[in-house]
């Protein structure tokens, strides 16, 4: 297993060679690439069969490759705002589409802004509507806004406006963020060229044939990526940014008998994709096989271009603690919330505690007044990764100390958030944001995107 060598070292401090240009973090741009339910197991760079991401492949191999990265939920609107602002549902609390993320926490967006970063967002998911307030911090917000009816953003179309963007950018550091949503159903765009992946036609069972179809539209993306990334690579101050690329959450794809995401923490939807290209091409890791989060995304790339947050982050920076030489474990907390069938307006909660063998899942009640969970006690599960990666075995009974150690990790996370949440409460004036009704038009977007409200 490789660990964290010493990378922050290198990030701008190592002997460059002659043909790589000088780098300043106060110079430096961001561009974060999620690609909406995106698997890291169905990727070239993961080792997957198919001839699915050529160029994510190429990304790959120039950069830093968290392997077990883990969403903090398996839901867009709840997803996001963790990434975006290092905080878990917990103390965000948006979930289940009830409420927004309210203005008082500080997303990465804000805070390079105030750092005098020009800041775009282009995004193709229904779940960023302007009404969600997902668009805090953005000068630019290009996505669903309202009155745009029932309209899919294909990745051509997204590029194409990201594109146009980057030209207008002379030699102010931005923040691009892109969101595509191809690789999620309903897989509609057709192209031969994308046979060379596999042809769907080919195929009898509906598990054959859909996998087939996610997989063609990871190919579509790909090359579009290629696209924006050349573009971000030739600009006129000639420094490369530094470009984070993940999905918001995994995908079922068959498995329990199971498609789609937002209801269950099992791995094939909380494991995602997460590379770090660095300004450099050099640096001594390329492949990190240990537990990271989501949550760390916003402190890694802000230490990296010499940022100061501006309020509590719950994430680490995953540089800088190689460069402390230190190495210990990291323990991933995701969490979903959705309504509990026929139990009039109680939400189901999980919370998965996953460390780099061993996985909690914890089921209980959330008050649907506060979103925080109820007193009952929760029901546990215990997954052992190294002996059943595909999460079929409970061995709670036959490893207590296991299950009692992720138990305590739990409960000093819980305590935590708290924490957190009063913090923000306090200090920042956050209370919870809840959502307007849905006008009609966005329930018909939802839907076509395989979303019931
Ligand atoms: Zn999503």
């Amino acid at each position: 297993m490789l660990g964290f060598l010493v990378v922050a070292l290198c990030v701008y401090g190592c002997q460059r060679g002659d043909h790589e240009p000088a780098t300043d973090p106060a110079r430096t741009s961001l561009l974060l690439i999620v690609v909406d339910a995106l698997r890291p197991d169905h990727l070239g760079c993961h080792g997957y069969g198919r001839d699915t991401s050529p160029n994510i492949d190429r990304l790959a191999a120039s950069s830093i490759y968290f392997t077990q990265a883990i969403s903090q939920a398996p839901m867009t609107r709840t997803a996001m705002p963790s990434l975006l602002t290092s905080l878990y549902p917990a103390v965000h609390r948006v979930y289940s589409g009830r409420t927004v993320l309210p203005d008082g926490f500080s997303t990465l967006a804000e805070t390079m802004r105030a750092a005098g970063y020009r800041t775009a967002c282009f995004t193709a998911s229904p779940h960023q509507k302007q009404s969600y307030n997902f668009y805090q911090g953005f000068d630019v917000f290009e996505g669903y806004h309202e009155g745009d009816g029932n309209r899919h953003l294909p990745a051509e179309s997204l590029v194409d406006t990201a594109v146009d963007w980057v030209r207008q950018q002379a030699t102010q550091p931005y923040l691009l963020y892109v969101h595509f949503m191809d690789v999620h159903t309903p897989w509609e765009v057709a192209g031969d060229e994308l046979d060379t992946v596999c042809d769907a036609a080919a195929f009898g069972t509906t598990t054959e044939q859909r996998t087939c179809r996610y997989d063609r539209m990871i190919r579509y993306v790909d090359g579009h990526i290629a696209q924006l990334l050349s573009a971000v690579d030739s600009n006129a101050t000639g420094q490369r940014p530094i470009v984070v690329l993940t999905s918001d959450h995994g995908e079922e794809l068959g498995e329990r008998g199971s498609w789609g995401h937002g209801e269950t923490l099992f791995e094939e939807v909380i494991h995602v994709p997460l590379l770090v290209r660095l300004p450099h091409a050099r640096h001594p890791v390329s492949r990190v096989d240990r537990v990271v989060r989501h949550v760390d995304v916003m402190p890694t790339v802000l230490a990296a271009l010499g940022l100061e947050p501006l309020a509590p982050l719950q994430g680490v920076d995953l540089l800088s603690r190689a460069a402390d030489g230190g190495d210990p474990e990291l323990t991933a907390f995701s969490e979903a919330a959705f309504p509990k069938a026929a139990q009039g307006s109680e939400l189901q909660y999980l919370v998965a505690v996953r460390d780099d063998r061993w996985k909690l899942l914890a089921s209980m009640s959330l008050d649907p007044r506060t979103m925080t969970p109820g007193e009952r006690d929760p029901t546990l599960t215990l997954y052992d990764l190294a002996t059943d990666p595909a999460e079929t075995v409970d061995v709670a009974r036959r490893h207590p100390e296991h299950l009692q150690r992720l138990q305590t990790e739990l409960s000093r996370w819980r305590t935590s958030c708290n924490q957190t949440r009063l913090h923000f409460e306090r200090e920042h004036g956050v209370t919870l944001r809840w959502r307007g009704e849905l006008d009609e038009e966005t329930r018909k977007l939802l839907r076509s995107f395989g979303y019931v409200d």
